[in-house]
């Protein structure tokens, strides 16, 4: 199941915790739609031979800061180029503070059918800390607004242990969620990146993060609380109601090829990594240039395809053993006998039907499991 992925790495302002690629700066904005179709097409060739594309994710930066006419054109140049599924999934990351009624009725109609808010919390000082640029009434009012703009697929992204969060807030924020009907939510827990300016107000004991065991107690109360709502835990951050998984991130985590055009956008094509510069100066260089952006690329060795393929499959929905054996040629329950039977006792991990997963209990431990085992 093949994916396309789009970086637009605009934002209107920069948030304290963001590593991600974006920039402020309204530098070559207005002929990136024109540079980003060039890169599309120039590198149509690209794809695996008869490879049909089920997946398409507008990411960046805020992509809804680009109008619907400006995602249509991008997306036309996409089906044109490429063979893209005619019931694809076809995402959007939107900022609450960006989008109208109007805009999200025009999105829908350029194609775009599924949409991924993120909202980090239902809470004003929440916002202010995380220097988020919408209101939680603007973040239930664009959800509503999606909805009768003919949106039934729609995610947020949510945030856990922000600075003094207590349990009984959190679970108001997931509360809140719910009350939106929404279809999927991914619940991340707040990281501090080297080089953020959240990095630098930690250093400098300004603000004190959640230690590892409030941080274990929240990620407990999110999954209890998910799983009584009837969410799948489809991968260590994220959450489904049946039927609404998302498509593009399973092709990633099941290692299935995926083309990124934009700055910093990665490709992942018949074992070799490639990625673009992460500079929309040098991108627009490159792109006027040549018509494509590449900084660097990587082939991956067989044992670092199996590396990956076992911690990616173990931070999602499990690894089919059998899938395993016919794309490695060797039997990964055998080769680590000792260690999968010390974490099945300890209820952290579990098999059923050929397929090798972590257990609830187990997505508390997830990174350690995933180093265990090889
Ligand atoms: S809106 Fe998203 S991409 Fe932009 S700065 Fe904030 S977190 Fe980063």
């Amino acid at each position: 199941m093949a994916g396309l992925y789009l970086h637009i790495p605009y934002c209107e302002s920069k948030c304290v915790y963001c590593d991600f690629y974006s920039v402020v700066e309204r530098e070559h904005r207005d002929e990136f739609v024109s540079l980003l179709t060039e890169e599309i097409k120039s590198r149509a060739n690209e794809a695996p031979h008869d490879t049909v594309f089920r997946s398409v994710y507008v990411g960046g930066g805020t992509p809804s800061l680009f109008s619907p006419e400006e995602i249509r054109s991008v997306l036309d140049t996409l089906r044109e180029c490429f063979v893209v599924d005619e019931n694809a999934e076809v995402s959007m990351e939107c900022n609450p503070g960006t989008v109208t009624a109007s805009s999200l009725a025009r999105y829908r109609a350029s194609g775009v059918n599924r949409l991924s808010f993120g909202v980090q919390s239902f809470f004003e000082d929440d916002l202010a800390f995380l220097s988020r640029i919408h209101s939680p009434a603007q973040a239930k009012k664009s959800v509503e607004m999606a909805r009768q703009a003919g949106f039934d697929n729609i995610s947020l992204d949510l945030m856990f242990s922000l600075p003094g969060q207590t349990v009984s807030r959190w679970r108001e924020n997931l509360r809140q969620a719910r009350e939106l009907d929404v279809a999927h939510l991914s619940c991340y827990s707040l990281t501090v990146e080297q080089g953020t300016p959240l990095a630098s107000v930690v250093t400098r004991g300004e603000v004190r993060i959640s230690g590892p065991e409030k941080d274990a107690e929240l990620f407990e109360t999110t999954m209890l609380v998910l799983e009584e709502w009837g969410f799948l835990h489809y991968e260590v951050s994220n959450f489904a109601l049946p039927g609404f998984e998302c498509r593009h991130n399973l092709a990633y985590w099941n290692h299935e090829p995926y083309l990124g055009f934009g700055p910093s956008a990665h490709s992942f094509v018949e074992g070799q990594r490639t990625w673009n510069v992460a500079s929309v100066s040098r991108y627009v260089e490159r792109i006027r240039a040549s018509g494509t952006a590449r900084a660097g690329g990587e082939r991956l060795t067989r044992e670092q395809l199996r590396t990956e393929h076992i911690y990616l499959g173990l931070r999602s929905n499990g690894i089919d053993l059998v899938d395993f054996r016919a794309r490695f040629g060797s039997d990964l329950l055998e080769d680590n006998r000792e260690r999968v039977s010390a974490f099945m006792e300890q209820g952290l991990l579990s098999v059923e039907n050929n397929r090798l997963f972590v257990t609830p209990a187990g997505f508390l431990l997830c990174d350690e499991i995933c180093a265990e085992i090889n």
